[in-house]
């Protein structure tokens, strides 16, 4: 369920026509819907209703303010995986007591800015890093409230470059390290043992994997209990699929009562991680057709949005509905393209082989579900600058992100010196 939908024939996000906002705000345009990111979260809230958890949102699919500050109101907690993560959920009002820090390589400084600002627990990833922020811990004078993410060994089935439960992995700890470095960890004065933590991997479309996770991870738990090693929450992880084509992802309702099933008995606190099915399909890309161009049997349709803008179809040949904004004209053809941007790169494509009605110059064209890892992996390549962003609440749009201008592109950097000027370049040694 989503607030994109066509009214005569013209797609809309909630009250106001993409084209309005395409003519408003320039293309390449990302769009999220307030209603659809509210109603996303409150169903996933409401899921788990009946067992005491936190929704901590992975800020790493969508940092934008707007969107982690919607979030914030409706008393989300927060799943980061670095000091800029962390730096923008408190710019945005977010509540640091909600906030789990994960990542295989947290810096000395990012360990810190997370003990300052009272995050409430770091996910430790590695032996190294449980040493590492126990000493920064105690350089501080405080304890470290620690979970240990565990890597249970479980097939999400989805993307390779997605999956991050596996063995092979590097992501967690083995069961076996993870027994061990608890030990350890109840035994260090810098350190305060707070819960366990597992995150299989994303877009997984199927709720086995998830059960066999916390199934292994509470059988942990269990006997940890035995040695006297309490942990006072079990934190899920987040990976739940959306539809993207034909994918039938199970409803949250569905995972969430599943996620219950599978904790009865347990008695802590429960956390999720849910990034993409949160803001997923909350967002579309607008784009324009600059150009048809023929070539031999192929067409191909080049369009003002490029892989810098959405990088998921040349990453991980990810697809994405695209749909023309406008109502389709009565006399149009159906064609199949490749739907390409104007970097040099033949990667560089949001779409392959491709049916759409003809599109003229100047069209536009939706490109659906990219509210996650959209803007977030965006980059500046070939010069472009990033694409504004937008937040539709009713018949009323915030400029979530102001489109970069050339002088924006620049910004930190600076051409050679004159030669011969008197600020050389110092030498190093
Ligand atoms: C990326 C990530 C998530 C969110 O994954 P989604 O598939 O977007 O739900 C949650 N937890 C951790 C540790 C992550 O790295």
């Amino acid at each position: 369920m989503n607030h994109f939908q066509r009214k005569k024939g013209v797609l809309h996000a909630e009250r106001i026509s993409l084209e309005a906002l395409a003519e408003a705000h320039g293309t390449p345009l990302y769009v999220y819907s307030t209603a659809t990111l509210t109603r996303h979260w409150k169903v996933l809230h409401r899921s788990l209703a009946g067992i005491d958890h936190v929704v901590c949102y992975a800020v790493k699919a969508n940092s934008n303010l707007a969107v982690l500050s919607l979030f914030a109101r409706l008393g989300s907690g927060f799943d980061i995986v670095s000091g800029g993560e962390l730096y923008r959920v408190l710019k945005a009002g977010g509540d640091p007591g909600k906030v789990v820090f994960s990542g295989v390589g947290k810096r000395d400084d990012e360990i810190a800015f997370a003990l300052e600002s009272g995050v409430r627990v770091l996910n430790v990833e590695s032996a190294p890093e449980l040493a590492r922020v126990s000493i920064v811990a105690r350089r501080m004078g405080v304890r470290a409230p620690i979970a240990l993410r565990v890597n249970p060994d479980v097939d999400p089935k989805t993307h390779p470059y997605i999956s991050t439960g596996l063995r092979e992995n590097k992501f967690g700890v083995s069961i076996a390290e993870a027994r061990r470095l608890y030990a350890l960890a109840a035994t260090d004065p810098a350190l305060e043992i707070r819960g366990i933590a597992c995150h299989i991997g994303s877009q997984i479309t199927d709720l086995r994997p998830f059960l066999d996770a916390i199934a292994r991870v509470r059988a942990l738990a269990k006997d940890l209990a035995t040695q006297g090693i309490r942990l006072g929450h079990l934190d899920v992880g987040g990976g739940l699929g959306i539809t993207y084509r034909d994918e039938e992802p199970p409803h949250p309702d569905a995972y969430g009562a599943a996620i219950k099933k599978a904790l009865t008995g347990w008695d802590g606190e429960v956390f999720l991680e849910p990034g993409r099915v949160l803001v997923g399909n909350a967002g579309v890309l607008v784009t324009r057709v600059l150009y048809v161009k023929k070539s031999g049997r192929k067409t191909f349709v080049v369009v003002d949005a490029a892989m810098n803008d959405l990088v998921r179809p040349s990453y991980y040949g990810a697809y994405h509905g695209i749909e023309l904004a406008g109502a389709p004209r009565k006399d149009a053809r159906e064609l199949v393209c490749d739907v390409v941007g104007p970097i040099c790169e033949s990667s560089d494509f949001l779409a392959q082989k491709r049916r759409l009605p003809e599109p003229r110059p100047g069209d536009l064209l939706v490109v659906r579900s990219a509210g996650a890892y959209g803007f977030a992996m965006s980059s500046n390549y070939n010069a472009r600058p990033r694409a504004a962003e937008v937040l539709v609440d009713g018949d009323r749009a915030l400029v979530a992100r102001k489109r970069e201008t050339y002088a924006d592109l620049v910004r930190g950097e600076q051409p050679l010196p004159e030669p011969g000027a008197v600020h050389r370049v110092r030498r190093m040694s």
